[in-house]
């Protein structure tokens, strides 16, 4: 459904008091995407009334990460707490017009209706006790009837008893507002359109349209994206072990990799077989197609979003992100065609370029831990080996070699090739053998296999003496 062109404006307004996580950035690219299929606005506020969780250190690392992913606020962001001199004036307007009301009770008291009589204080008594100096907080006075109903764009009408609904705190005794006052009066100011964010403000619905409605201002459409849980079901948190956006680029994932994982979460139509662009996601993207129950991060599925964009590197840019890990433990003679084969190998299994990197040290350098006893033939295979001159080393000569001598052996596959990886990795898997011989090259695989050679003589002396 096509909403009014240009007249679009969401908000992403996070509390900077911690680092932006895979739920955030989901709510986040949802209402990019929707203020970009609608040419409309993407606003971001932090909502950092809470001054003593709140910092800068974070605000500034949740803009890095948006932008990292390609989020770009269409303005400078701001900050809930430079408008308080605003909250208060609507404050003031909303008491003046009998809305809200002084409440001497204590601020975190609340109240089924008419526990307490503040609200129906007559004007004298309230007035004569505000200026002796005594402490209040404001409250809205929350109308009486039976339901209330507003409308949500994924879940339709939604009725809640206004019996369960108390009158409720607009600013504390410190004069300071409360969320559901910042949030109504700066949507409204920033001319907020729809208000996308995570279902569990759908409690604040009923009590933001009142504040909207007594103001006789328009209701925004509300958009309450469903909570992403964990795989066994609870709602995905840093406290249960979930990473930070920024730990995943410190792993090297790639932010097109990511957005096109988060556009799958609870949107069906998202592109599955490859990275779609911000752009044709944002083209594609239709809040009507949002489904409003939970989906489940699955790490699987954004790794295979990450292998995807992997594979899709040209050989060149592949070359250069491995140069790294080639320089650390490759020989300097091995030629990029056996830097490509081996990266080719490798490349499958790899969700990022840093995993790509690990993989290609892993293969070439001795870095398992696994260890066997070193066969009779040993000795002899590493002098074949050694046959082969640097000019001729290359993984088709090595291959042919460790051919002729399996054949000469008349040794089962396993049996010849098992401990010769070991031997040179320490490990029982990976890259075909000539291919990673070739990269350590001549000199270092002849040094590495001839470790276990000296280990057998010395252990066959021992047993000859002991
Ligand atoms: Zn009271």
């Amino acid at each position: 459904m096509e909403e009014n062109k240009g007249n679009v404006v969401v908000r992403f307004a996070p509390s900077p008091t911690g680092p932006l996580h895979i739920g955030g950035a989901h709510t986040a690219l949802f209402n990019y995407l929707w203020s970009k299929h609608n040419k409309g606005s993407f606003k971001l506020r932090f909502e950092d009334t809470d001054l003593a969780r709140s910092s800068e250190k974070y605000e500034k690392s949740i803009l890095d990460d948006l932008r990292w992913l390609g989020l770009e606020p269409d303005e400078a962001p701001s900050r809930q707490s430079s408008r308080a001199a605003r909250h208060m004036e609507i404050l003031r307007a909303l008491v003046e017009s009998g809305a809200a009301y002084p409440c001497f009770c204590a601020d975190d008291a609340s109240f089924e209706h008419g526990d307490h009589k503040c609200g129906d204080m007559d004007r004298s008594e309230r007035d004569s006790r505000v200026s002796q100096g005594e402490t209040y907080c404001c409250r809205f006075k929350v109308a009486g009837g039976p339901n209330y109903i507003y409308h949500d764009r994924l879940r339709g009408n939604i009725s809640v008893p206004t019996a369960a609904i108390e009158d409720f705190v607009l600013a504390r005794s410190d004069g300071s507002a409360t969320y559901l006052l910042a949030a109504a009066v700066d949507d409204h100011d920033f001319g907020v359109t729809h208000v996308i964010r995570g279902e569990e403000h759908m409690s604040n619905v009923p009590k933001q349209e009142m504040i909207y409605k007594s103001l006789g201002w328009n209701v925004p459409e509300w958009v309450h994206i469903p909570m992403i849980l964990d795989a066994e079901r609870r709602k995905l948190s840093k406290r249960l072990g979930a990473m930070s956006l920024g730990e995943y680029r410190e792993l090297g994932w790639a932010p097109e990799a990511i957005v096109a994982y988060l556009a799958t979460l609870s949107w069906a139509k998202a592109p599955v077989d490859r990275i779609a662009s911000l752009e044709e996601l944002a083209m594609l993207f239709d809040l009507d197609s949002v489904a409003h129950f939970s989906p489940v991060h699955d790490e699987a599925r954004m790794r295979h979003f990450g292998r995807v964009f992997v594979a899709a590197a040209s050989d060149e840019n592949l070359t250069r992100f491995c140069e790294e890990a080639f320089s650390s433990c490759a020989s300097p003679k091995t030629s990029d065609d056996e830097k490509l084969a081996l990266i080719h190998e490798l490349l499958p299994e790899c969700a990022t370029f840093g995993e790509l990197g690990s993989a290609i040290m892993k293969n070439l350098s001795f870095a398992g831990d696994l260890h066997t006893e070193t066969p009779e033939w040993f000795g002899d295979f590493v002098a074949h080996l050694a046959l082969i001159s640097d000019a001729d080393w290359s993984s088709s000569n090595i291959k042919n070699a460790l051919k002729t001598f399996q054949n000469n052996l008349r040794l089962k596959g396993s049996d010849f090739y098992h401990p010769i990886r070991i031997f040179l990795t320490g490990m029982s898997q990976g890259a075909p053998l000539g291919l990673i011989l070739s990269c350590v090259g001549r000199d270092a695989s002849i040094k590495r296999l001839g470790v276990p050679v000296t280990k057998r003589t010395t252990d066959m002396g021992g047993e000859n003496f002991g």
